[in-house]
């Protein structure tokens, strides 16, 4: 019994307290909660730049932001409030018609909605599902980047009266988030999703909109960057993604 404890300590030591730098180079797919604020000033000075970013959520919104070098120097303000959607990435309407790195965007993070809805607001998920779902916001942001004012409000009036054209700019979404690195968050987040939908047949609906977490994995499986993962020499690489 005291080795299995000292080997636990040991596989904490190595797994979970290893500096940032070693975290995100060696294994993306595994971040752990490191509550360490040299850790976060340091990325806040690479990646905080025009960003305003709740205490609670601090180090996820730091780890995804660094996913996406190319929104270093975007407005983007994460925002805790009461809102049925769990997490929505919208442009700021004061800032609609400007463009390049005038336009601000706001990600609201819901803190309160319904009861069906509570199980997988970001204050409730696993951390790596909380790093997979905000790198989906963060995706939407890339998505609407480089898009005119005019195209923004025709892609608002398709994603709200269309449904295929909901699921397919969902799932491109996702893909988009897998591209920069965050498919196993998302991964963890779809199938902690999908196990609650799975119990709550009003929550059955978003299944149609966005990739199942098998697609994950399949669209992972095709990109060079998660080789490491599915290379036969690495099958039995473990991995816990619920922390
Ligand atoms: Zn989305």
């Amino acid at each position: 019994m005291k080795l299995q404890i000292r080997l636990f300590i040991l596989w904490m030591i190595t797994f979970c307290v290893v500096p940032f730098e070693n975290a995100i180079s060696r294994d993306p797919g595994s971040y752990c909660l490191i509550s360490d604020q040299v850790i976060v000033d340091s990325l806040s000075q690479v990646y905080g730049k025009n960003k305003l970013i709740p205490k609670d959520f601090e180090l996820q919104c730091l780890i995804v932001l660094s996913h996406f070098p190319e929104l270093k120097n975007t407005h983007i303000e994460f925002v805790i409030k009461e809102s049925f959607a769990p997490l929505s990435a919208l442009p700021k309407i004061g800032t609609l018609f400007l463009g390049g790195d005038k336009r601000k965007f706001q990600v609201t993070i819901s803190d309160k909605s319904t009861q069906y809805m509570d199980p997988i607001l970001l204050k409730n998920l696993p951390f790596n599902a909380q790093l997979g779902v905000l790198g989906h916001e963060l995706s939407h942001i890339v998505d609407y980047l480089h898009l005119s004012w005019f195209e923004l409000i025709a892609v608002a009036m398709n994603y709200a009266l269309n449904p295929s054209y909901h699921a397919w700019m969902e799932k491109k979404t996702d893909l988009i988030t897998i591209n920069h690195g965050l498919g196993w968050g998302l991964y963890t987040y779809y199938k902690f999703a999908r196990s609650l939908a799975a119990k709550t047949p009003e929550a059955n609906w978003a299944n149609d909109y966005y990739l199942h977490y098998n697609e994950v994995l399949f669209e992972m499986q095709k990109r060079p960057y998660y080789n490491e993962y599915f290379l036969p020499n690495t099958l039995f690489k473990s991995r816990n993604l619920s922390r």
